[in-house]
């Protein structure tokens, strides 16, 4: 069994207000980034392909991968416009004949090792699963004029994180389906903001949600960066 994990870090993190990519702000010296790998390489997962923005291989085979003897990045490859691109090209990058793929943010960067497992073991069932986590907030769907519109019942609502995994051929074959049909959900206002939605429009499979952590935050804005040195600490 082949598993592999494609790591994102091909944003541009415009919400960061730095001229730095998010990817690559230090926390505790460290990139981001180095967190998000080390996860990876110290886990089962097989293989990994690194997505990075236009011209910044060369920095992260030198400044990450090198630097702190990452040996499972078999691939470099370079991510696009949106997120799904960034994917796209990444899932186009696996070469090798693999079962399962980890779909995982760069700048997400800590998951662990209970988190992968218990989504290898819930996607060897059921094919497709997306970690996240019950919301603690109550969530109002709002219509276009910020009226609210409906309240789900809460127990049902998750917050999605990643990593987001999928058997191989299942993802590629929904990705090349995005990618043919991109300008028809473009005009028709829809935007694919995570991979399970690329599955839930091009497949009839249905995608399981597994526990991620609610620890497991996403490096988007400054106070997110404050939040995971202090997570780090603890
Ligand atoms: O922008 P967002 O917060 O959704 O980004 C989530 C992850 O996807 C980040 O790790 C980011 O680097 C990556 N990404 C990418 N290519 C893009 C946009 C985002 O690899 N075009």
């Amino acid at each position: 069994m082949n598993t592999t994990a494609i790591v994102l870090a091909a944003g541009q993190g415009k919400r960061m207000r730095s001229a730095t990519h998010k990817q690559y702000l230090l926390i505790k010296g460290r990139p981001v980034l180095y967190y998000s790998l080390k996860a990876f390489e110290d886990s089962f997962i097989d293989n990994i392909v690194l997505v990075t923005g236009k011209g910044e291989q060369d920095f992260c085979q030198k400044e990450i991968i090198q630097k702190y003897n990452f040996k499972k990045v078999t691939v470099i490859t370079e991510g696009g416009k949106e997120r799904y691109h960034s994917v796209a090209y990444g899932l186009r990058a696996i070469k090798w004949a693999c079962d399962y793929v980890f779909i995982h943010d760069g700048a997400r960067p800590f998951i662990d090792n209970e988190i992968l497992t218990r989504a290898l073991n819930e996607v060897k069932l059921s094919g497709a699963c997306v970690t996240g986590m019950p919301v603690k907030d109550t969530v109002k769907i709002a219509d276009d004029t910020r009226y609210v519109a409906s309240t789900p019942s809460r127990s049902l609502v998750w917050q999605i994180q990643t990593p987001q995994v999928f058997e191989k051929d299942l993802i590629t074959d929904a990705y090349e389906k995005l990618l043919v049909n991109e300008e028809r959900l473009i005009a028709d206002g829809i935007s694919i903001t995570d991979d399970a939605m690329v599955v839930e429009y091009f497949s009839d499979k249905k995608i399981k949600l597994t526990e991620g952590s609610y620890k497991n935050i996403k490096i988007t804005t400054p106070e997110d960066l404050k939040i995971a040195q202090i997570l780090l600490d603890a």
